[in-house]
């Protein structure tokens, strides 16, 4: 590489100045008309930073206007009971994001009163709020100088800087921020921020990046060198494992039983059906494990029934057959610790709970199970 094209250690004034005007110029006239970019609320722009991460702009469009007219302030988003945050949620994934949303909802109106704080280091105190959402938030909300760097300004920057090492690296990380900062104009953070992401996400895509419609081309070391398929390095391919899961669905009485996931577990706050790791194939083995692992969890005995249905679903790197059994609720009475954690529903109530994805598939599946209805 040769290396006087890589901006060593970061570029200057002169190359950040028309970098800026070039940047803004494009964006000005091709930025998407995106919801969120329609208000400089900062629980809006909070909210769309959220279920941005992890999640494409066309899923996270509809369910943001969901969110925001089921919980339009702080204060209502505070107010609300976790269940029906994680229903409104439900689809999204990464339920963890919605759970730190609340909880932030709540520590923002005990401590400063349902206003959003204007300081950096106040918002990253938040649950759910690391630097670059602080730095997203702070910097349109409030036109605060502050840097960002996600997905597509990691692979935007490292192109910019030419840099082939690795950008997740400590010393990766940390050139990556420092370009980030110097970047920046004295005001308008807002604007270079949005408009950074943009051009990482039309324009400098991971493969294939269209560089002659790229309004900074002139400027990248990466364009000039050809080193597109190499900047940034690439990752390590995950290994996926096959992984064979049960779901129980107990019945009793025209009604199946639901348990709320505990803190710790995989869906933690939501509620499914009772799910465990399956080892035995059949027989009397298969038998022996669903009643057993049926106890362990709910403490009810079951007389198990027939395998209704299978699920093939993903869960980061798992990918995950679930067999799908319907048994017969025998006896247990659960106990008052477990009680706050279970459900008997009437599989057409299983709506009002909030399911993960491969739980949802299954619920809508009982409700065509007529057998359920006694
Ligand atoms: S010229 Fe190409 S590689 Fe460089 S920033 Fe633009 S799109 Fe990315």
């Amino acid at each position: 590489m040769p290396k006087a094209l890589v901006h060593d250690p970061l570029p200057d004034r002169r190359w950040r100045q028309s970098f800026r005007r070039k940047l803004l110029a494009w964006f000005n006239r091709h930025q998407r008309d995106l919801p969120w970019r329609r208000s400089q609320d900062p629980y809006r722009i909070w909210l769309s930073e959220i279920m941005l991460q992890q999640t494409q702009v066309a899923t996270v469009t509809a369910y943001y206007q969901r969110f925001l007219s089921r919980f339009p302030t702080i204060s209502a988003l505070a107010g609300a009971e976790e269940t029906d945050v994680l229903r409104q949620w439900e689809g999204l994934g990464y339920y963890r994001r919605a759970r730190q949303l609340h909880a932030a909802a709540k520590r923002i109106v005990a401590e400063h009163g349902g206003r959003f704080p204007r300081d950096l280091h106040m918002m990253e105190k938040l649950p759910g709020i690391g630097r670059y959402t602080a730095g997203a938030i702070a910097s349109i909300a409030f036109d605060v100088r502050a840097p960002i760097l996600e997905a597509n300004t990691v692979r935007l920057h490292s192109r910019l800087l030419g840099f082939r090492g690795d950008p997740t690296s400590v010393p990766g990380q940390r050139l990556l921020w420092r370009f980030a900062e110097a970047i920046l104009p004295k005001r308008g953070s807002g604007d270079l921020n949005q408009a950074l992401m943009e051009l990482g996400s039309l324009i400098c895509t991971p493969r294939a990046p269209c560089c002659e419609a790229c309004p900074v081309r002139s400027l990248c070391p990466t364009q000039i060198g050809g080193w597109q398929d190499v900047i940034p390095a690439p990752k390590r391919k995950t290994k996926f494992e096959n992984v064979r899961e049960a779901a129980v669905v107990v019945r009793r009485s025209g009604k199946v039983l639901l348990r709320k996931r505990s803190d710790g577990e995989r869906w933690a706050g939501l509620w499914d059906f009772v799910r465990f790791p399956l080892c035995a194939l059949r027989g009397d083995d298969l038998t022996r494990e669903l009643s057993q692992k049926v106890y362990e969890q709910v403490g009810v005995k079951i007389q198990p029934g027939q395998l209704r249905t299978t699920i093939q679903h993903a869960v980061t790197r798992f990918r995950i057959t679930l067999e799908c059994f319907e048994c017969a609720y025998l006896s247990g009475a659960t106990t008052a610790s477990r009680r706050a954690s279970m459900a008997w529903v009437t599989p057409c109530r299983l709506g009002e709970y909030p399911l993960s994805a491969s739980g949802r598939k299954l619920a809508v599946l009982i409700a065509s199970w007529g057998v359920l209805e006694e």
